[in-house]
Formats: C-alpha cells, structure tokens, sequence
C-alpha cells in the first residue's frame, strides 16, 4: 500500500496533508507552491477531449469563461440529477467533477511526496446525509482513491486542534466557509473526542456574502449609470471578483473602494466595513441561530462551553469573531489554522486508519501518531440525520415514517425491529429506508429501497431487521433469521441519490484516462 493522506474537500477550497514522522500532521504544498486548492473546475479542450484544469488557475479564468466553469459542485454531492455539460459535448456528474478535483490533489500530493498516494480519509460536512456521504465515497472511488473512511469536517478541526493545545473541555466548532455552515459541539478528554451535537446549512457560505455585496454593488452602480451587471453572466463574473475581493480587504481594512468596468466606462463604489455588516447581517444572525439551535439540542449552555474554534475562511470576517463574542462571551482560540485544520485531522485518522505499520522517510505511523497524540485516540460521533423505516398503518394501506435512529445519536448506531413473515411461502423482505424526523412520508427523504431473500418459512416465522449507522453514517440494514438464529445478511439497499456499480466503473475508467492539468 501506498501512502495514506488526509483531504478536505471543500466547496471552496481544498487542501491535503500527511502525519509526518514526528507525528505532526502537515499540509502538503500543491504544484503551484500553495497550501490550499480552489475546488474549481474549467473544462477545456484542444480540438479533442476535454482537458480540465484544476485550482487556482481555473478560478482566475472564471469571468472569461463562464460557460465552462464549474465551482462549489459540493453543493450537488448526491443529486443525481445535476449534470454538466461541458463545451466538448460530454456530461459529468457531481461525483465526476468532484473526481476530477480529487485526482488533481492526488496527484500533486504525489509530487510534494515522491510516492504514490493509495488511501484517503475525506472530509464531509458533519450534517451531510448518506447520499452525499456515499456520493463523496463514490467520488474518491472514481477518482482511484481507496476512501478509508469519510470523516466530519468539525470533527477533524478538534483533532488536529486537540493535538498540541491545552485542549482538554467542551468546544464548539463554528465553522463558515465558502458555501457551507457548520456548528459543532464536542467534548474533548485526553485523545477521546466525543461530539454531542451538531447542525448546519449547506446553502450558507462566504459565497452568500458575496451575493449579498453583488446585489448592493449593482444597485450603487445602477445610479452611476452602469449596466445591470446581474443580467449580463461575463459583468456578473467580474462583479462576483470584486466583490469577494472588497470583503477580504474589509476583514482587515475598515474601507475600500470597489472599481467597476463596464462598456469602456469606469465606475468606482466606496465601501465601508459597516456598510458591508448590514447588507450581510440576516446571514450572520442565521448563523447565530443554528448556533442556538445546536446548544439547545446538546443541552448546554455557554457557561458548559470551554473554548470556540474558528474554522473555514470566511471566519475571518470580523463580524464572526464580534458575533461569537457577544454570544459565547470568551473570545475564540487563535492557534487554529482556518484553512488547514480540517486536512490536518484528516490526516491523522488517515494515518490510524492506514495500514501502514512503520514510519517512512516522508510519512508518520500509526504508532507516531499514537506516541505523539498521548495514547490511542477514540472519536465518537453523532449521526446528523434520523434514520427510518416506512411502515404500514393497522388500516393496512396508510403509509408512515417510524424513526428508528434519532438525530444526534452516538455513531455507529444499531436498532433492531421485532418482525415476521406475512404470509406463508414469503420469500424476500423488503424495507424502505428514510432520513428525516417526521411522520409523514412526503416530508422526509426515501434514501433507498433493499430487498433480501429469505428462507421459506410458514407465516408469522420471526425475524430481526436491524438498523444501522456505520461510522461513516452510510446505513446498513441487516435481517436477522430468528428461526435458525442466524443473520441473513445485510441487504443491499438501491440508493436512489447515488451511482450504480454500472455507472461507478465507466466513470472510472472516463476520469482515469483523463489528462488533469
Ligand atoms: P470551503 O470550506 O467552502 O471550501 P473555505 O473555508 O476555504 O471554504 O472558505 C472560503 C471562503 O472564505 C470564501 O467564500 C472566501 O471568500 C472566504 N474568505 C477567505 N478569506 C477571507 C477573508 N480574509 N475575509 C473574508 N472572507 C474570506
Ligand atoms: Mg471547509
């Protein structure tokens, strides 16, 4: 086996990192000498087949080719009905685009390292449910990365921060990157990492920011005489730059001046840091909220909680460091990297997932991770979705949604239904699998339908299905034989997010052949 990395895969940006032979994870620099790549896409082609290009040479390219560029395909993880089409004529699917990103990390981590990279721990976001755990899965699969495991982006922060702080106590994660939120509240003892609960919103990003800056600008250029540069995609492209561009400087700056180009006219817009909070602040009090929502459901209050760490790059606005404050009353840890500390965890679950036994010249063992970290390290975590079943009314015909495994739950989770076989001469089970805490089957989601055949006992024979979240909180149903005692297998559940096995191997093959630049 090759080497075992750690990648956070973000809708913005992503970035990969190695447990070196210290111990210490680090992040590998990319082949442009960057610590992190943007997560953007630009297909282009040569006459022949389309040539990706990956990173931050992709994102520069965006305003001229905005027919051709995909960026945040995080946000379609799982949504099988989104699809690309690129200017060549061939299509990809979220899980190919996302492949396409992870084979151009692999690759560049292979010439930082000078090894071959085989494994990988992928970081999801802690409320990603399973289509978009098993499409992140499917991606590294397509990408030929053997995926040891997905593991909560929240929960690789407080392990690469439980690592060399005093780091001991309750934290909560407040993590806001390009295109997602996400708060976490875990309890860190010694090398046991225990989350207690977590929420999120996946359309909730610095990419909300910059819409809302988008709008505001529009509208003060708009007076100046400009075009409406949200009606025309090469001036929304432009704009969307500047805009991101002036709420960096405000994170450090107290005022800039935005400079605009449209039909060889010139138009410059002033902005001030406040200005820039109010046009965004009903997306800081939704993140406030889901902060509160997330105490709530831990049962805690701020006095409980010891420490915030501050992860993802739009935590730099300062209005996040005021609002934690005001909140939390504590100002937030400062010895936390925003951008590194998720690949920084998932580099060292990848090293104890691994099998790699001893040191190498360039990458670290479990047993250094373990020595380095102070004893062998446990994470529990908690499942972000309730998992269901839909059972029949006594009327015999009303459909309804049975929780079998609440949200929040210690992960892996296991329930078991009592059952038998309906009929005489039954020879399969079947069960359809939901996500989502209500009653009524239309307000939660069908995750898959599986069937597993069973011997042919008379009606009423018992049998056991269980319920399951792995670790990964991909779900597992197995059906228990109680006639025989014995298990009858896990069933094989059709998900309808998700690729087929079919599908799964030509897309391989597809992105395998690709050259990536
Ligand atoms: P993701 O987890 O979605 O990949 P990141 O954590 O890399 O995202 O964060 C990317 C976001 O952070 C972008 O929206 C970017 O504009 C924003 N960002 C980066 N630096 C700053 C800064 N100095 N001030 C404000 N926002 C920033
Ligand atoms: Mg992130």
């Amino acid at each position: 086996m090759g080497i075992a990395v750690g990648i956070d895969l973000g809708t913005t940006n992503s970035a990969v990192s190695v447990v070196r032979p210290t111990g210490k994870p680090e992040v590998l620099k990319n082949k442009e000498g960057d610590s992190i790549t943007p997560s953007v896409v630009l297909f282009q082609s040569f006459g022949g087949p389309d040539e990706p290009l990956v990173g931050e040479q992709a994102k520069r390219q965006a305003a001229a080719f905005p027919d051709d560029i995909v960026q945040h395909v995080k946000r379609y993880m799982g949504d099988p009905s989104w699809r690309f089409d690129s200017s060549s004529g061939a299509q990809y699917s979220a899980e190919e685009v996302s492949a396409i990103i992870l084979k151009r990390l692999k690759e560049d981590a292979e010439i930082a390292l000078g090894e071959e990279v085989t494994d990988a721990v992928i970081t999801v976001p802690a409320y990603f449910d399973d289509a978009r755990r098993t499409a992140t899965k499917q991606a590294g699969q397509i990408a030929a990365l053997n995926v040891l495991r997905v593991l909560n982006e929240p929960t690789a922060a407080a392990l690469s921060y439980g690592i060399d702080a005093d780091a001991n106590g309750t934290v909560l994660v407040y993590d806001l990157g390009g295109g997602t939120f996400d708060v976490t509240i875990l309890k860190i003892a010694g090398t046991e990492f225990e989350v207690i609960a977590t929420d999120g919103d996946r359309n909730l990003g610095g990419f909300d920011f910059d819409n809302a800056l988008m709008s505001y600008l529009n509208e003060e250029l708009k007076k100046q005489g400009a075009p409406d540069a949200l009606e025309d995609v090469a001036l929304m492209a432009s704009l969307r730059e500047k805009a991101e561009f002036a709420k960096k400087a405000l994170s450090t700056v107290p005022k800039t001046n935005v400079q605009f180009s449209a039909n060889d006219q010139h138009y410059r817009v002033p902005l001030t840091r406040e200005e820039f909070n109010e046009v965004t602040q009903s997306l800081m009090v939704r993140t406030q909220e889901l902060v509160a929502d997330v105490l709530e459901a831990s049962k805690l209050t701020w006095d409980d909680i010891d420490k915030v760490l501050l992860v993802g790059g739009s935590t730099r606005m300062p209005a996040v460091r005021e609002l934690v404050e005001q909140m939390s009353g504590k100002s937030p840890e400062l010895d936390v990297n925003p951008d590194e500390a998720v690949a920084l965890g998932a580099a060292i679950q990848a090293t104890l997932e691994g099998d790699i036994e001893v040191s190498t010249e360039q990458v670290g063992s479990k047993a250094t991770v373990e020595s380095f970290l102070g004893g062998p390290v446990h994470i529990s975590d908690v499942t972000s979705q309730a998992l269901g079943v839909i059972l029949i009314e006594a009327d015999g015909v009303t459909e309804f949604n049975q929780v079998m495994i609440e949200r929040n739950t210690k992960v892996p989770a296991k329930t078991e239904l009592k059952t038998k076989t309906a009929y005489d001469r039954q020879t399969a089970v079947h069960v359809k699998v939901t996500q989502g805490d209500e009653r009524d089957p239309q307000n939660v989601t069908i995750v898959g339908e599986g069937q597993l055949e069973i011997p042919v006992y008379p009606k009423g024979s018992p049998l056991r299905v269980s319920y399951e979240y792995d670790v990964d909180q991909t779900v597992v149903v197995e059906v228990h034989d109680l006639t025989a005692n014995k298990s009858l297998g896990t069933i094989k559940i059709e998900r309808v997010a998700n690729l087929g096995e079919g599908e799964l191997g030509e897309m391989e093959q597809k992105i395998g052949g690709m050259q990536i630049n």
